[in-house]
């Protein structure tokens, strides 16, 4: 597999283009963004833990019946991918308020969500990724209906799974954002799952140990994110 030129550089990761057409390489950078990218900096081994953290992820998934686009981990900071066609949304499921849903709705962070709720947020940073719904990704043509039908049952069945490995590790999966796109007219998980994307709070002392650490200035962002994956049972030195 040779990796070609850059494709494309998002906040986080860089995608580069390889000799096969259906195949793209993922390059997960030690770059941390926050509220919409208008503050960035950098945090030493991140993308080394995210890389890794996905890989462990997307293969308990894939193992679970969801289908992903990762195909293999190929360095610390690079995974091997399907080139997706993506869908400009991101699905949200909360199992617990926090984040913008008590900005919005003035509830307590901290209450449960039963059942938990489903979100859809347009990407588009200029514009703050603000909140949608299905009809407009039907009539602005982001995606047809029955594939965001997929994608809505595919993030709740992520919920199932994550939600019981990370109490498993005496954490809740408190909030989690997912994105996925079409390869040949499949619907499969796109981006990324680590805790840049997700909200996970200590079962016991509920302290937050997601990028939110970062969002609010808490520090000991990537110390969090290892031991997260340590507790799930990642080797970060593999
Ligand atoms: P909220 O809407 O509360 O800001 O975010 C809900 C969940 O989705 C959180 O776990 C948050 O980390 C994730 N999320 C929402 N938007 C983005 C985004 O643009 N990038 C990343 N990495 N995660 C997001």
């Amino acid at each position: 597999m040779e990796k070609r030129q850059e494709l494309y550089a998002g906040k986080a990761k860089s995608v580069f283009r390889t000799d096969d057409p259906d195949k793209m390489v993922l390059m997960f950078r030690d770059d941390t963004s926050a509220f919409d990218g208008k503050r960035i900096e950098q945090l030493d081994r991140k993308g080394m833990v995210n890389n890794k953290f996905n890989a462990f992820i997307m293969t308990k998934l894939q193992e679970a019946g969801i289908p992903t686009h990762f195909e293999a981990l190929l360095s610390d900071n690079e995974s091997l991918v399907k080139n997706l066609d993506m869908m400009p949304v991101e699905c949200v499921v909360r199992n617990v308020a926090a984040g913008s849903l008590c900005r919005r709705l003035g509830v307590e962070e901290g209450i449960t969500l039963t059942p938990p709720t489903f979100e859809l947020f347009l990407k588009n940073d200029a514009l703050g990724d603000p909140m949608i719904n299905e009809s407009h990704v039907e009539s602005f043509g982001w995606a047809k209906a029955d594939d965001l039908a997929k994608a809505k049952a595919l993030t709740y069945k992520v919920n199932d799974v994550l939600k019981a490995i990370f109490a498993e590790g005496g954490m809740i999966l408190v909030d989690y954002k997912l994105e996925f796109g079409l390869y040949k007219g499949e619907v499969l998980l796109g981006d990324e799952f680590s805790p840049d994307g997700c909200r996970l709070w200590d079962a016991q002392t509920k302290e937050k140990l997601d990028k939110d650490r970062f969002r609010q200035g808490l520090g000991g962002v990537i110390e969090a994110y290892e031991d997260v994956g340590r507790r799930i049972g990642i080797d970060f030195d593999a």
